[in-house]
């Protein structure tokens, strides 16, 4: 599971971190040597229709040894290897349209400087950070803004393009097919359809399902499951659903199968990166998923995440693999990504703290007995920074990560959670004063209780939410980890939400020495109902609901909770100048709002509760109150900021001597179109 940026751009200027001893704090830098300290460097780099673009930095590689900087160099390389996987897995045509699109944008011959030829640029650049022509957050197609004949005129235009004409077709009908694809309204309206009244394959552009109806797939796959088997395989993961010849069938991910060729140059850079491990347990992590790779059997996944999730002892770690869910209307299918990262020593102890009192957290949580882990097993936790994104996120990246996701091996192997600090740091410092803030917050006490505390109670909430909440629960006897179906990724994001908002404000969190005061706790409910009622609306277009799972998650909890705090008071709605702002009056009866609602959160899960989840997501998280919407709209756009942020990657060149690698070198000066052309030309492995 990952969990995404919370705010829709946070604005800090003094960070402050927690030692791990005596609760002291460390100013790490402020206002006034903020530049100095960060030696000019340009996090932001572009912005473009909804989308801001961002560098990140990798501090501390300089330390690691040369063999674990050549282990960092080859994950890098497998994790840029799978980028056309998931620009298939998200719809078939996804590939055929890009290459398109790069053939005209290098060999178009026309004037380039025409409103018509920038606005197929930026159509392109959305295209790569959606990695297909779906909006990557809302799964909405979203349109070129050039009329339908430029497109003829871009294609005539590009004499020495060799675009991807089909056998028996021509230049023609290639166009016209083209034209179709971009600007038909009616053609996969949408990547992925929630909508549980209709069939929701059919409805979902993905491309996990192949002439198969949601009711056969689910005929296929109640067959399959066995809810009695105490360590399931994660069903239907890696692999699509097709009928050929009338009958249902898998077509697996693996090398020699579906996605073959992309899966052979992984495992080519794995296998060197298993030359270079830093220990055995490590080495034959990578041999197993190597093994995988090779098979696709899912078992053989199992085998490696037992063997990843205990590899504790490594700096360098990696996620590679078909991991989230998030992709697939049913839930199943995962879409390939990969992160490659180094532990942040001294980060870490601040998790390691959290993660060693993991049991008392879970027998002190508000959810019934019989839903709590009776033992806690192997929450490890720590701050990592990362050196490469690929796959599914990229450019668009999770801010913490913890994984396995298959239940029974987080019960019996635990999980590892990592919050990504390199990357949020990124996202604070590209923000800075663009007035968000400002805007947003209802009072001075609220603005600066936020640049104080913004950064250390955002990374204590992925903190938390990863290493804890998602690892905390158990299921009851018989109770399937797919009964809340298309609900279960908004109930799983609020569950660890929850968790984290509820003890956020704990006096627990003071006594270790990880927060200085509970105004961190404020300012983090402050952030989190502000988002959750009004700020993060200003992702969605008017008249739409919200679909995506972090957001409904969002929504859902704040929305709860100022109704059901209604006769206290607890969160109230405020006019000042014309404007809608939303202030909490009481904090220790928010938090026990959280915990009642963690609690039921919790039974949902344990018990499998189909209808009270549908329900709960439904009435809470779904629909938006159009006026506030139009609200937040307006106020968001007059400060002309882009809602939703991605990352270039560093580029890593080994340095060679005589053959031989005696350094790895990190470069942040590629821009965003290079980089992606770049990409597609050396990472390019499918049709
Ligand atoms: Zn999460």
């Amino acid at each position: 599971m990952k969990k995404q940026i919370i705010g829709l751009v946070v604005t800090l200027i003094i960070i402050v971190t927690a030692c791990n001893s005596g609760g002291e704090m460390r100013t790490k830098t402020d206002s006034n040597t903020k530049t100095e300290t960060q030696d000019n460097f340009q996090y932001f780099v572009e912005k473009f229709a909804d989308l801001k673009i961002m560098r990140y930095q990798v501090p501390g590689f300089d330390e690691l040894s040369l063999e674990q900087k050549k282990l960092v160099y080859y994950l890098n390389e497998a994790a840029l290897c799978g980028r056309d996987i998931l620009f298939d897995q998200n719809y078939s045509k996804n590939l055929r349209i890009r290459k398109t699109l790069e053939k005209i944008y290098m060999n178009y011959t026309g004037d380039r400087e025409t409103d018509n030829f920038k606005n197929f640029e930026i159509y392109l650049k959305r295209v790569w950070f959606s990695n297909g022509i779906h909006h990557h957050y809302s799964t909405d197609k979203f349109f070129p803004d050039f009329p339908v004949e430029y497109f003829k005129e871009l294609v005539d235009n590009s004499p020495e393009a060799s675009f991807p004409v089909e056998e028996g077709s021509d230049l023609t009908q290639f166009t016209h097919e083209m034209q179709s694809l971009l600007f038909d309204p009616n053609i996969a309206p949408k990547r992925i359809s929630l909508n549980s009244n209709e069939d929701m394959i059919k409805n979902s552009a993905c491309n996990f399902y192949e002439n198969v109806t949601q009711k056969e797939a689910e005929a296929f796959y109640a067959k399959m499951i066995d809810t009695t088997i105490p360590q399931p395989i994660s069903y239907g993961l890696n692999s699509k659903l097709v009928k050929v010849d009338g009958k249902v069938q898998e077509e697996v991910y693996k090398v020699g199968g579906l996605y073959g060729p992309a899966l052979a140059k992984i495992v080519y850079w794995l296998d060197k990166a298993a030359g270079v491990a830093e220990n055995e347990n490590q080495q034959k992590a990578i041999h197993k998923l190597i093994e995988f790779y090779q098979t696709g059997d899912l078992k053989t996944f199992d085998e490696f995440n037992i063997l990843w999730v205990e590899d504790l002892e490594s700096r360098v770690d990696f996620v590679n693999g078909f991991t989230e869910t998030y992709g697939d209307p049913m839930g199943m299918k995962a879409t390939w990504e990969s992160i490659v990262n180094f532990k942040d020593l001294e980060a870490t102890k601040r998790t390691q703290i959290i993660s060693e009192n993991a049991q008392w957290f879970e027998d002190h949580s508000p959810v019934d007995d019989r839903f709590k882990k009776k033992e806690v097993k192997g929450v490890t936790a720590k701050v990592i920074t990362v050196t490469q994104l690929g796959g599914d996120c990229y450019p668009s990246t999770p801010i913490g990560i913890n994984l396995p996701n298959a239940d029974w091996i987080r019960k019996e192997h635990g999980s590892k959670s990592v919050t990504i600090e390199n990357i949020t740091y990124a996202y604070d410092m590209a923000a800075l004063g663009n007035g968000f803030l400002e805007e947003f917050c209802y009072s001075p006490e609220e603005i600066e209780l936020s640049k104080k505390y913004g950064f250390l109670s955002g990374n204590l909430h992925t903190d938390l939410h990863e290493c804890l909440g998602h690892g905390s629960g158990i299921l009851l006897e018989g109770t399937s980890s797919e009964a809340l179906k298309n609900y279960s990724s908004a109930l799983e994001e609020a569950r660890a939400d929850l968790f984290a908002l509820y003890y956020l404000m704990d006096q627990k969190m003071i006594d270790l020495g990880i927060m200085p005061n509970l105004d961190v706790a404020k300012t983090e409910y402050n952030g989190y109902i502000r988002n959750g009622l009004m700020t993060q609306l200003a992702r969605i277009d008017l008249g739409k609901n919200i679909e995506q799972a972090h957001m409904r998650n969002r929504q859902l909890i704040s929305k709860w909770c100022y109704e059901k705090g209604q006769a206290d008071n607890v969160i109230e709605r405020v006019e000042k100048d014309g404007k809608t702002f939303y202030i909490i009056n009481d904090y220790n009866k928010l938090r026990d709002l959280f915990g009642a609602l963690l609690a039921e959160v919790q039974r949902i899960k344990s018990e499998g509760d189909y209808e009270a989840g549908k329900a709960l997501v439904e009435t809470y998280g779904v629909q938006i109150d159009p006026e506030i919407h139009k609200e937040v709209k307006a106020r968001y756009e007059k400060l002309n900021l882009a809602p939703y942020g991605g990352f270039i990657n560093p580029v890593f060149k080994p340095v060679y001597e005589n053959d031989q690698i005696v350094d790895i070198e990190v470069t942040y000066t590629e821009g965003y179109a290079e980089q992606m052309l770049r990409y597609s030309k050396d990472y390019s492995f499918l049709d």
